[in-house]
């Protein structure tokens, strides 16, 4: 798991530079609370993409041993039980991906209100990224991807 912008390829990296320099420097988002951007993944490899697949879908132990086996964190027993991912063929495999989360008080807002990722969804398209907000299935709102 890497969230490195030079990992991103290069007809990704430029819209993603600018709408994260638009979103931070959005005083609307200021105003709702945001202090700061952040990169959470930029290209995963296969292993970490297979560990993120077996949650809820493997016996909590062998969900722990993938996640070892892709460097990963110590999952804990309630993660490994919840599905994290729909797809074996994420956008982040070929570094077409980046996921974005707001700021708080030095970490990340993962419950900011529905108005902030609906600014920064806004902001991601108008640099030319489709915003995983909009799908209609399985919505991904820090999700961004070409
Ligand atoms: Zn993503």
């Amino acid at each position: 798991m890497s969230n490195d912008l030079r990992l991103l390829e290069v007809g990704i990296r430029q819209k993603v530079f600018k709408a994260i320099d638009i979103m931070k420097q959005s005083f609307e988002l200021k105003s709702l609370g945001v202090e700061d951007i952040c990169v959470v993944e930029t290209k995963r490899t296969l292993a970490t993409q297979m560990a993120y697949y077996s949650r809820g879908r493997m016996a909590v132990k062998d969900v722990k041993l993938m996640y070892n086996a892709a460097g990963l964190y110590n999952i804990s027993n309630e993660e490994a039980k919840t599905p994290n991912t729909w797809t074996l063929e994420s956008k982040h495999l070929e570094g077409k991906a980046v996921d974005l989360a707001p700021m708080r008080n030095g970490v990340i807002w993962w419950n900011a209100p529905h108005e902030v990722w609906e600014l920064m969804g806004e902001i991601g398209e108008s640099t030319g990224l489709q915003w995983g907000g909009r799908w209609k299935e399985n919505k991904d709102t820090p999700h961004f991807q070409v």
